[in-house]
């Protein structure tokens, strides 16, 4: 172990279908966490590899992944394997895990425990895409370091405690029973800002104020006094803006005529509203805001102009569902790099009383709107591994855990 190697670490993991992101905690004083390294397993089950940053953003040196990673336990016995090697001395006193549904009752994270366990597999088939990964590292973890506890942090819980009326989903009572409401989605990325926000816009913190989390997954999340009263995502993470690959709201209809009119089979229509729909599906070209940004073509123009559409019709929803607002929020990938998107989102929210600071937006400033404007706009980077480990050290009372 050399001298910059942390005795104690909380490793947080995000496993999906094919990939599975990592970070390695240590503690850093009493109230916080400081990255040792992050990286991510990706193209299991195909040609899988690995990629580590260190806490300085450099790359760190890794071995290539034999093509035996076929799945997701492999690739965890991988990089157990890999970190007793590269942090030789470290011992990881615990393991935070994304969890993406908690289901109506979990309003915070939790200790795993065999009936936890058991009462989130029973959700799988709320979320289908996600949750049996979500588990299965939780699985792997328990084999390959026994005895190490666990925290599942769901991205649903932060929606919890909102109003009826935000969770429902309209259709007959008996249909309802197996737990189909509203849920909300990317909860620990709103959970970070809205902890951060007393530090960095103390003036907003306690107001009324839209998260944007653009990444290739969007939502937007409506605050009141740091607590979450709707968002535009709900029973699955297919409502609301349009994003990478999925649509956003649909009328519901066209979901009809694609297997009626169209006699799709049922996972063709997945596989259309979960991965060819969205940017992609408008611009016949990318998924990735970046790529469309700099692409000429009229398609790619449309995407974009379908993204700012959308966002700036949600905004108006959820303005009118906390009746005004003091401030907007941009953050995850499109809103923390693209200053246009930002921009333009931020124009066409201007009847709100939102003045751009167009030079703040393009120097990628934390606060963008101009001095006085009405509705203030700022952009912040997201931490949602960081959120993981704090909830990882307060419930396993380690040293470093945010009170
Ligand atoms: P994920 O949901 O995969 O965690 P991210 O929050 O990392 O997504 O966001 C990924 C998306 O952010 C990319 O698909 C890309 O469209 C967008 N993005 C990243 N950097 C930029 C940039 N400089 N300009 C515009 N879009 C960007």
């Amino acid at each position: 172990m050399d001298s910059s190697t942390p005795a104690d670490v909380v490793l947080v993991l995000n496993a999906g279908s094919s990939s599975l992101k990592f970070a390695m905690y240590a503690s850093a004083g009493a109230l916080a966490w400081q990255a040792v390294a992050r990286g991510q397993i990706e193209g299991i089950g195909s040609t899988p590899r690995m990629i580590v940053k260190a806490a300085d953003g450099s790359l760190r040196p890794v071995p290539a992944l034999a093509s035996s990673v076929v799945d997701g336990r492999a690739a965890l016995a991988f990089l157990v394997e890999w970190l007793n090697e590269a942090f030789a001395g470290a011992r990881i006193v615990g393991v935070g895990h994304r969890v993406v549904h908690g289901g109506p009752d979990h309003s915070r994270p939790v200790v795993v425990t065999p009936a936890i366990l058991d009462e989130l597999r029973k959700l799988e088939p709320l979320a289908p895409l996600h949750q049996p990964f979500n588990l299965g590292a939780i699985d792997a973890v328990a084999q390959r370091l026994p005895g190490v506890p666990q925290v599942a942090c769901f991205d649903t819980s932060f929606h919890r405690g909102q109003p009826a009326v935000a969770e429902l989903v309209p259709l007959p009572a008996e249909l309802r029973k197996g737990g189909l409401q509203r849920y909300g989605f990317h909860g620990l990325s709103y959970e970070y800002i809205a902890s951060v926000l007393p530090d960095i816009a103390p003036a907003i913190a306690s107001g009324r104020v839209i998260i944007a989390h653009l990444g290739s997954g969007a939502s937007l999340c409506a605050l009141r006094d740091g607590r979450s009263v709707d968002s535009s995502l709900g029973f699955t993470a297919l409502d609301g803006l349009c994003m990478g690959t999925r649509p956003g709201a649909l009328d519901p209809g066209v979901v009809l005529y694609l297997f009626q009119g169209l006699g799709m089979s049922a996972q063709e229509v997945e596989t259309v509203l979960y991965k060819r729909s969205g940017l992609l599906g408008i611009s016949g070209i990318s998924n990735d805001m970046r790529d469309l940004l700099a692409s000429d073509a009229a398609s790619a123009r449309l995407a974009i102009d379908y993204f700012v559409y959308r966002a700036a019709r949600e905004i108006g929803a959820l303005a009118a569902v906390l009746g005004g607002l003091d401030a907007i929020v941009f953050t995850a990938g499109i809103g923390e790099h693209s200053a246009e998107v930002r921009g333009r989102i931020c124009e066409a929210s201007a009847w709100l009383g939102l003045q751009l600071d167009r030079a703040a937006n393009d120097a990628h400033a934390t606060c963008i709107s101009a001095p006085g404007s009405k509705v203030s706009a700022w952009m912040i980077p997201t931490n949602e591994e960081l959120m993981i480990a704090r909830h990882t050290g307060r419930l396993l009372g380690l040293v470093g855990a945010k009170p």
